[in-house]
């Protein structure tokens, strides 16, 4: 028979897992006492080992539910807290450890909490049974301990004590049965004693005739009986100590000892049940018939309930099915197609645009810093003065002036650091777009797989990084000491500076308008810049630099007019040379010193386009190949169930999925073991009733 208590301890385990709630539950036994009644010590004769945690200090905080498993024929016993993930630990010392440390997790000022630890111990020498052990009631409040504490642990105790669980009420001998915490419990709500196994400790510590007289009780009397036990270790023999492995013999000899010793009173024509052996049978055949008792009524629970969420699949979820694993590797799949994608989109040209984007800019900056920034007396004037900016046009080719201006101008351009520029701005380029197909991915929603993903590109990135700038930089050598220009390549400069300076101009003017506005107005605006432009000329001395204010203008208007008059002044040369540059005088290479603007845009396409040559073997290919085989190291097969279960359920519409699905799956798999375990009962019961 007992091979269904195993089956429904099985079950029951996977119940738990279904159900937190335990709506859902096959019974167990319930071990109640006050403090010192002997809980303890039954439990640990049950088991045959010291385990659970001992101190005065209110050890037992948390519900044990205690699930022990006959291992016949192995030689091995062990423990697990399924929980926990700690597996086979062979040192009950171990156990008792965890457990003690897990009991005292609870705060002294908390006291007592109703979320219960799982213990299973393996061993061919316990029977298959489940027990929940509970915080001991107690007396009287101690000095650390919250005033409501008793009602605490009586609430907690309540709430395991109700049908159909089986109450083991422990009561010591030495205390009158009337004052037993435990019997007083299991009365309220076992009014009957229809479930309700008493336990009477410490029957050593009684004249047997007392002893016998208790478990023959009348008064308190319960359907299933009363066991007494003397369940304390025989006392250590000099240094020895008794070795767990023989707990459970020692204490049954000890027991056998002494009942044996009052045949009269114990022996087996008193009509009393006693000894620890006695106790775990009758807890094995109680826990069977209670159980199968309750097969019926849990089995239609769980039936219901499949059935609700069998419904809630089909409506919510359409029957799709899903497991962790499929949802990594689909979205997956589908990450590494859209970056696969994105490599047919992203390539040598979007590199070159990228790059001379960069370096319009930069060309823009030397030009400022070389030719436009002196000062425009009178633009139609065609002085011939270095200084001026107007004299460009007319540049001498043969003036050493206008030479050094332009070979200082191409050799800043190409002594920039262009390597490392380009190197950067490609690797920022990549990362960026990584991080766009990871928001247009399922990943968004996965922090842990959003950081393994910007990982794995930054990696390959980084790697390549001081490698590539070095050969980009490498290979553009050449041009720092000569940059040839053929008429072609002229040309396009020419064409594409004038963009960039169509472009510049539209720039200043927009910013201008936006000055304007928050200057208060055009006439306000011309106003300030009157007054800048006196104060330049020397037509207005203002004290110290006007940063205080100054001809009835806030500092703060003066910024925005200074602000002003640069932006103005520097659309005036912008316009101007972009006038120079459409003109013939800047149509062949030869009249280079004229229009540094296109040489130097010249430059920079010559540039941008070796630097993508070497970029694109460099890095980008090797970012191409390298980047998905980083994703599934990092995603695909190395990561452990648990972190893929992790990984999937931190998207709360993919975790609901999963439940529903593990929760028909695990209500599926109860129920078929609880039907052929219905069926195995009733032949079970016809071999009996034959036999
Ligand atoms: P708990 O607080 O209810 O868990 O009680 P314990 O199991 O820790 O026991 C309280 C005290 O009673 C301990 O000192 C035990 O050694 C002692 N004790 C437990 N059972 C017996 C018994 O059957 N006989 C005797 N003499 N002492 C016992």
């Amino acid at each position: 028979m007992m091979v269904l208590t195993k089956k429904m301890i099985e079950i029951r385990s996977i119940l738990q897992k279904v159900d937190q709630s335990n709506s859902l539950t096959l019974p167990s036994i319930v071990v109640i006492g006050s403090q010192s009644s002997g809980k303890s010590s039954v439990l640990e004769a049950i088991v045959g080992h010291e385990f659970l945690p001992k101190g005065s200090n209110m050890v037992t905080r948390r519900p044990i539910e205690l699930t022990l498993v006959n291992t016949p024929g192995t030689g091995e016993e062990y423990g697990e807290f399924p929980g926990l993930g700690f597996r086979r630990i062979t040192d009950f010392s171990s156990i008792q450890r965890t457990l003690t440390e897990l009991n005292m997790a609870v705060t002294d000022a908390e006291c007592v909490s109703d979320d219960p630890i799982h213990l299973t111990i393996y061993s061919p020498n316990v029977p298959d049974l489940s027990l929940i052990d509970l915080p001991g009631y107690i007396q009287v409040v101690g000095q650390n301990q919250p005033l409501q504490l008793k009602q605490k642990i009586s609430e907690l105790c309540d709430k395991y004590i109700q049908p159909p669980n089986v109450i083991l009420a422990i009561s010591a001998a030495d205390v009158d049965l009337a004052n037993s915490t435990a019997l007083r419990a299991s009365r309220r709500v076992d009014p009957r004693g229809e479930r309700t196994i008493g336990v009477i400790t410490k029957m050593d510590l009684v004249d047997p005739i007392r002893g016998a007289s208790i478990l023959g009780d009348k008064q308190y009397s319960l359907r299933l009986g009363y066991v007494g036990v003397v369940s304390k270790a025989p006392p250590t023999q000099g240094l020895f100590k008794i070795g767990p492995a023989n707990l459970m013999s020692a204490i049954a000899k000890h027991e056998n000892d002494f009942f044996s010793s009052h045949p009269l009173e114990f022996g087996p024509d008193a009509g009393v049940n006693v000894g620890t052996t006695t106790l775990r049978k009758k807890l094995m055949n109680v826990l069977e018939q209670t159980m199968s008792a309750s097969l019926q009524s849990t089995s239609n629970a769980i039936r219901q309930e499949l059935e609700e969420a069998t419904y809630e699949f089909k409506v919510q979820y359409n029957d799709r099915p899903l497991s962790a694993e499929s949802y990594l590797a689909e979205s997956l799949d589908a990450f590494k197609h859209a970056f696969k994608q994105f490599t047919e989109e992203f390539g040598r040209p979007q590199m070159r645009e990228l790059l001379k984007g960069e370096l319009n800019q930069k060309v823009l900056d030397l030009l400022a810093a070389r030719y436009w920034n002196k000062p425009i007396t009178d633009l139609s004037a065609a002085q011939i003065d270095p200084d001026r900016i107007t004299d460009l046009p007319k540049a001498d080719p043969n003036s050493l002036y206008w030479r050094r201006q332009l070979d200082a101008s191409a050799s800043a351009l190409t002594k920039l650091g262009v390597g490392r520029l380009a190197t950067t701005v490609v690797a920022s380029a990549l990362q960026s777009h990584v991080d766009q197909l990871l928001n247009n991915s399922n990943f968004a929603a996965h922090p842990f797989a959003r950081q393994a993903i910007i990982e794995a590109a930054s990696t390959i990135l980084n790697e390549k990084f001081y490698s590539t700038s070095d050969q980009v930089e490498n290979c553009i050598k050449p041009f720092k000491f000569e940059i040839e220009i053929e008429e072609r390549e002229w040309s396009q400069g020419r064409q594409h500076v004038g963009e960039v300076l169509k472009k510049e101009l539209y720039d200043c003017e927009a910013a201008l308008n936006g000055l304007e506005t928050s200057i208060g107005g055009r006439r306000k605006m011309k106003e300030v810049i009157n007054f800048i432009d006196k104060t330049r000329k020397g037509d207005i001395i203002v004290d110290g630099d006007g940063r205080s204010g100054a001809g009835g203008f806030s500092a703060s208007l003066l910024a925005k007019g200074r602000e002003a008059v640069f932006l103005r002044d520097r659309a005036d040369i912008i316009s101007m040379r972009l006038m120079a540059v459409k003109s013939k005088q800047c149509a062949s290479v030869k009249n280079k010193y004229f229009c540094p603007e296109v040489f130097l845009d010249a430059a920079a396409s010559k540039l941008a386009s070796t630097a993508v040559l070497f970029l694109n073997v460099e890095l980008l290919s090797e970012f191409y190949y390298n980047f998905p085989r980083e994703l599934d190291l990092r995603l695909g097969r190395h990561l452990t169930d648990d972190e893929v279960e992790k990984f999937a359920k931190e998207d709360p519409k993919i975790r609901r999925h999963l439940e529903v699905i593990r929760r028909k799956e695990l209500l599926e798999l109860v129920l078929e073991k609880m039907d052929s375990l219905r069926k195995l009962e009733g032949r079970e019961r016809e071999r009996l009733t034959s036999g």
